[in-house]
């Protein structure tokens, strides 16, 4: 049996996202003993695709988990970007060998499912881990020299520290930021999932597709070794209520795409049932960390899907904590404070530059005119210079 690093206490984690299973895992091979509440009556991840860039490769790689992720995902030749209204390709980024070449990691899409079932099945074979489901956090205390959590039914339970992994929506960020309700963003994404034969022929794509028209765009890839393929289409909206994952109106989208290449409505034909996301994130902070109380994931540092890094983020943020962690075992304080200091700065780009990237593909007129001039232009090595700064981290 393996030894619990700094004592037997457990850290507690609030949350069984890829975030909280990542950090679960990453805590354990570092020696610490782990304790997951998940509200959620099982664990299980929404039906839909994720792109994972070199950098989470290269902390999964760390943690042994690189393989396993990548046996379940599909690895696309290239990341192209059309002009959702003429057709015309506006730049094509190869993820082949010249890629893994610069960043010394692959480039890859996978089911959210797929890959948080890995992280799950990691916990599950350490003896370290206890999970447990319908099991909210509703609050916390930190008395100092440990922190109690109180869940939902009542109980309380105590631990050495407590990490949120609690999502957007974060009970505990409450507590240690209280900057309020997430920022909703005015855009919308409609996501489904379609098997291989249910995608017309000629139409099927290995790379990573982006139709970028006025104020929306539409992405597709395959998914499970090429066995699915995955569709986002978003666009911007009036409407601010709070959605997420619920079911999202056909109408409402055919009304933003309309006049698109028959490419894309041919594909966006094919959906009957989509599943709708309001998507909000918030402004970055510098301090999520509040003596044995951290947040990690979307609850620290919740981003616009723009960049396709949210859960590389999490990710990274699980193994970075883990390292610090083991490096002061009996001063988590000082390790929380170590780890957000490593990280705030990276999160933050990626929260204002996921923005940044949210405009430029839903670019209408002189400007979407311009980003295609800017983009067309550039060599593999010119695009891969643009994102060395997220692609070559942590
Ligand atoms: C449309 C869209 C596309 C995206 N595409 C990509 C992509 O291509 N690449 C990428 O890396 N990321 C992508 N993301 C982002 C990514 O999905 C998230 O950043 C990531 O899943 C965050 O993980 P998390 O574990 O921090 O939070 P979550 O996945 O939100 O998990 C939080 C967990 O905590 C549980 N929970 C909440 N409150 C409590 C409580 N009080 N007590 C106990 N449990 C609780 C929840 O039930 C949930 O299981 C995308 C997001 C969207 C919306």
């Amino acid at each position: 049996m393996a030894k619990a690093n700094g004592g037997s206490a457990p850290i507690l984690v609030s949350g069984g996202g890829i975030g909280g299973l990542a950090a679960a895992y990453a805590l354990a091979r570092a020696g610490f003993a782990v304790r997951l509440f998940e509200q959620s009556s099982e664990f299980r991840e929404v039906g839909a695709g994720i792109q994972l860039g070199p950098n989470i490769f290269r902390v999964l790689e760390k943690i042994g988990l690189k393989d396993a992720v990548l046996a379940d995902a599909h690895r696309p030749p290239g990341m192209e970007m059309r002009d959702a209204l003429s057709g015309k390709l506006v730049t094509r980024i190869p993820l082949g060998p010249e890629f893994f070449e610069r960043f010394g990691q692959p480039y890859a899409v996978t089911h959210r499912a797929d890959i948080h079932a890995t992280f799950l099945k990691a916990c599950q074979g350490s003896n370290l881990i206890t999970l447990e489901t319908s099991r909210r956090v509703d609050g916390f205390e930190d008395r100092g020299e440990a922190v109690t959590v109180t869940l939902e039914n009542g109980e309380r339970v105590e631990g050495r520290a407590l990490i949120g992994c609690d999502g957007m929506w974060s009970t505990i960020r409450e507590r240690i930021v209280g900057d309020g309700k997430p920022r909703v963003s005015g855009h919308i994404a409609y996501r489904a999932v379609l098997k291989r034969d249910d995608v017309p022929a000629d139409l099927w794509r290995p790379d990573v597709v982006l139709w970028a028209g006025p104020r929306t765009h539409f992405v597709h890839y395959p998914l499970r070794r090429g066995e699915l393929y995955n569709l986002v289409a978003v666009f911007h909206s009036d409407r601010y209520e709070e959605g997420w994952n619920a079911e999202g109106s056909t109408e409402l989208l055919w009304q933003h795409f309309k006049g698109q290449r028959p490419e894309v409505l041919r594909m966006l034909e094919r959906i009957e049932t989509w599943r709708m996301w309001v998507l909000c994130d918030r402004e970055p902070v510098k301090d999520w960390s509040k003596g044995r109380v951290t947040l990690l994931g979307d609850a620290a540092h919740p981003m616009l899907q723009y960049l396709a890094q949210g859960a590389c983020m999490a990710t990274e943020d699980a193994v970075v904590l883990a390292e610090k962690a083991s490096a002061t075992p009996n001063d988590l304080p000082a390790a929380f404070k170590a780890y957000q200091q490593e990280r705030y700065l990276r999160t933050g780009r990626v929260q204002i530059m996921a923005r940044v990237y949210g405009d430029f593909y839903h670019a209408r007129g002189v400007t979407a005119e311009l980003r295609d001039i800017a983009l067309s232009g550039r060599t593999p090595q010119q695009s891969y210079d643009g994102v060395a700064w997220l692609y070559g981290g942590p």
